[in-house]
């Protein structure tokens, strides 16, 4: 028993350690400009689209407490317009907490299915939606638009495109990276899903891909995630016509077209048990 505690003595105090040091260590701020009007905001790993056009802003994300007020710091260096709306790109609370910081008079604006499931997180307040829609809806600062596209169920069941036609702009959180596997078991969401939500972003006019994490890109690298998805799916359910288990899936497939890819080495296993829940699920 003492040494128990003793245990838990020495694990809080390197804990304690841990948080002290992250807490002093200050968060890498970076603001890109992607297009005209158009900004990408980054705290640490998580990015965030804004727009100013026509003294309006619309940002989107604001992450958590602290990085809002950074947020609003960074816009403030290129205008003093009024933010008018907040968009959420999906519910999960480290990309869309932390809204009361940017105090008040905008217009929150989210998928229908994230309805009723906000409130507060750990990362801060996620604010309750002021406007939300089912499949599509644009938001006009002056002439420029912004529109708001659900292409079905993907990472989560209220997870959206952010696309500006006239800038050739695409801003979509965690369902797509650049060269980047999805995020262990595909979050909880079919594969298949997510391979369809990705082909009506890829139909989109757009040059520039600016996701939720990571570098910005292009169409080309939403076209390749997609087939990254597909011939992981391909893979799986061949041998699992075969009748190997899963373990012996997660054992012998190897797809080293994508060995270089972010979380390869990491996500692999969690990706094709992803897949592998699917198709049983689906037998
Ligand atoms: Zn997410």
């Amino acid at each position: 028993m003492k040494r128990f505690i003793l245990i838990q003595l020495v694990l809080g105090l390197f804990l304690g350690m841990g948080q002290l040091s992250a807490q002093d260590e200050p968060p890498t701020i970076k603001v890109q400009k992607v297009a005209e009007d158009v900004y990408l905001y980054s705290y640490n790993i998580h990015n965030s689209l804004f727009v100013v056009a026509n003294d309006t802003v619309l940002v989107t994300d604001p992450q958590n407490t602290d990085s809002a007020q950074r947020y609003l710091e960074e816009i403030r260096k290129i205008t003093q317009a009024p933010v008018r709306y907040m968009v959420y790109s999906h519910r999960h609370g480290d990309h869309i907490s932390g809204g009361d910081q940017f105090g008040s008079g905008f217009t929150t604006i989210g998928h229908v299915n994230m309805q009723g499931k906000l409130g507060p997180t750990s990362y801060g307040e996620r604010l309750p939606l002021d406007m939300s829609f089912s499949d599509k809806l644009s938001v006009f600062l002056g002439d420029l638009e912004v529109q708001l596209i659900y292409p079905g169920p993907n990472e989560s069941d209220d997870n959206i495109i952010v696309f500006i036609p006239d800038r050739k702009v695409a801003f979509q959180v965690d369902t797509v990276g650049v060269r980047r596997l999805p995020w262990r078991v595909f979050s909880g969401g079919k594969p298949s899903n997510w391979r369809d939500a990705l082909k009506i972003l890829a139909d989109l006019e757009f040059d520039v891909l600016a996701p939720g994490h990571g570098v910005v890109g292009g169409k080309e690298h939403v076209v390749e995630y997609i087939e990254y998805i597909e011939d992981l799916i391909n893979a799986v359910r061949e041998r699992m016509d075969r009748g190997e288990s899963l373990e012996q899936i997660q054992e012998s497939l190897q797809l080293p077209e994508y060995a270089d890819w972010i979380f390869y080495e990491q996500f692999l296993k969690m990706n094709i048990e992803a897949v592998h829940k699917e198709f049983s699920e689906a037998r």
